[in-house]
């Protein structure tokens, strides 16, 4: 195996037991980026020369022993979605908008992350503002999938699961307001988790659509996926909405089993499934009831209204955060909004203004609620929900470009999550013609513990994480 295609935990072990350096590590992940990443696209920034020395700086403290203790992420490579604040790193949102800007500081993530010693590589390519589920709407151009380059890596946080499913990065960040971390990591075979609302400080982050975003995680395994929230997770006194509710060791019950879990599943929103993410779904289930776990059929009542909700609220809150790019403080003129970003703000101008507002943003608030209380019913029955992450296989570039409403009902079985503010782990199931297919495990609010635990009983029993696009 090559050093750019180890795992966070492996790379971690190799570094300690000094099989490698980390200036080894990360010279193997930009060899990596040089060779993929004109064709693949998943990069905008690339800091090689930073990167090596801050390599330099993580071997000479771990030479000095103990510093993994306050450091778990010490030497290991990874890469940021460009929507994170870096201090004197070029933020560009994939906008032509922000194209030359340079933050002042850090987001409180990347403050977190670097403190844990971790090599920043980059910056990952995304639709611009995190409007997309495809990486179609970055403005500097497209995303591919790397299992199939003529097909949509999925969105936004494209890049993110792009450079990780490649091996260019050992872990990545994304973010997801709608599904944008859950459903490229499902479009390219790796791990998607979207924490808890208010679990992750959003300080820094370009904001998308407030009461929505979650920061999110990019990985090759659950358990990477667990090591990464041990870092991030966290109050911060920079962000109101995070949590001060303490932040347990996630991978403590990592290795419990399944048996005598109950696991929801509500039948009604496969039937807007294709069968090519159906049959690898129903299979899984199979897998987890082999492995104790006991399925339950739940009724979900308002799922239907999902999407309408949110491109409602969405596109309200988008408006709102997107006014302050005036041209006049940040960036350049409004006329370098792209097509997307355009017709989301005119839809939140529309849905908030007076006349409008009752009919439209104050029903889908209720409506919100209505959902909410539909996963709070559930999970008085269940310990998690199960369903596959998107209704479709990852689809032909350009095929959904052209037709926004399209795009949109890909996110059907995402957007509920970030309604509700629960947490939602997506894993790799299996694969149709070629393609990746994902199931998500979504838990109460605070319930990722929970998560981790049956997402790795279940990667244990299988071989599709292991699995190497052929680029
Ligand atoms: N695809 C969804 C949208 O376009 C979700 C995006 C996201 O999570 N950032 O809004």
């Amino acid at each position: 195996m090559e050093l750019n295609q180890l795992t966070i935990k492996n790379a971690k072990g190799g570094l300690k037991a000094k099989k490698f350096s980390s200036v080894e590590l990360t010279k193997a992940c930009l060899e990596q980026i040089k060779k993929h990443n004109r064709e693949l696209n998943a990069f905008i920034t690339i800091t090689e020369e930073d990167a090596l020395e801050q390599a330099k700086k993580a071997d000479n403290l771990a030479s000095q022993g103990q510093a993994w203790e306050t450091k778990p992420l010490l030497g290991i490579p990874i890469a940021l979605k460009d929507l994170f604040s870096t201090k004197g790193m070029k933020t560009t949102a994939a906008s032509n908008v922000l194209k030359d800007y340079v933050p002042e500081y850090d987001a409180t993530v990347v403050k977190k992350l670097k403190d844990a010693g971790a090599i920043i590589l980059g910056k990952l390519n995304h639709d611009a503002w995190g409007h997309g589920a495809s990486g179609e709407n970055s403005d500097f151009g497209p995303t591919k999938n790397p299992w199939n380059k003529e097909y949509v890596p999925g969105g936004s946080s494209s890049g993110s699961a792009v450079s990780v499913a490649s091996d260019m990065c050992i872990a990545a960040t994304g973010t997801d307001t709608g599904g944008s971390s859950r459903q490229p990591a499902s479009f390219c075979n790796i791990v998607g988790l979207k924490p808890t609302y208010g679990r992750v400080s959003r300080y820094g982050i370009i904001s998308m659509a407030s009461s929505l975003d979650s920061i999110g995680h990019i990985t090759k395994t659950v358990e990477d996926s667990a090591l990464f929230l041990n870092v991030t997770a966290g109050k911060d006194a920079n962000d109101a909405t995070t949590s001060s509710k303490p932040v347990p060791d996630y991978l403590k019950d990592l290795k419990k089993g399944i048996r005598g879990l109950k696991l929801g599943i509500s039948r009604k929103d496969l039937e807007n499934v294709d069968d090519e993410v159906k049959k690898p779904f129903l299979f899984a289930e199979k897998q987890l009831k082999d492995l104790g776990a006991e399925i339950i059929d739940i009724n979900l009542k308002y799922s239907d209204y999902a999407i309408a909700c949110y491109y409602i609220i969405q596109p309200s809150e988008v408006s709102s955060n997107l006014a302050r790019y005036d041209g006049v403080r940040f960036g350049s003129v409004r006329q370098n909004f792209g097509e997307e970003a355009k017709r989301r703000i005119m839809l939140g101008t529309f849905t908030l203004s007076a006349g409008y507002y009752d009919a439209y943003y104050r029903k889908a608030m209720q409506v919100r609620t209505l959902i909410k209380q539909d996963f709070e019913n559930a999970f008085k029955q269940v310990d998690a929900i199960i369903s596959p992450v998107s209704p479709t296989l990852p689809w032909k570039l350009g095929e959904k470009i052209n037709d926004p409403l399209k795009m949109y009902l890909s996110d059907i079985l995402t957007v509920t999550a970030n309604l509700a503010g629960i947490p939602g782990l997506s894993v790799p199931i299996g694969f149709s013609k070629g393609l990746p297919v994902g199931m998500q495990i979504l838990g109460q609010q605070f319930s990722e513990a929970k998560l981790f635990q049956i997402g790795h009983a279940y990667e244990q029993t299988t071989e599709w994480h292991k699995m190497k696009p052929i680029l």
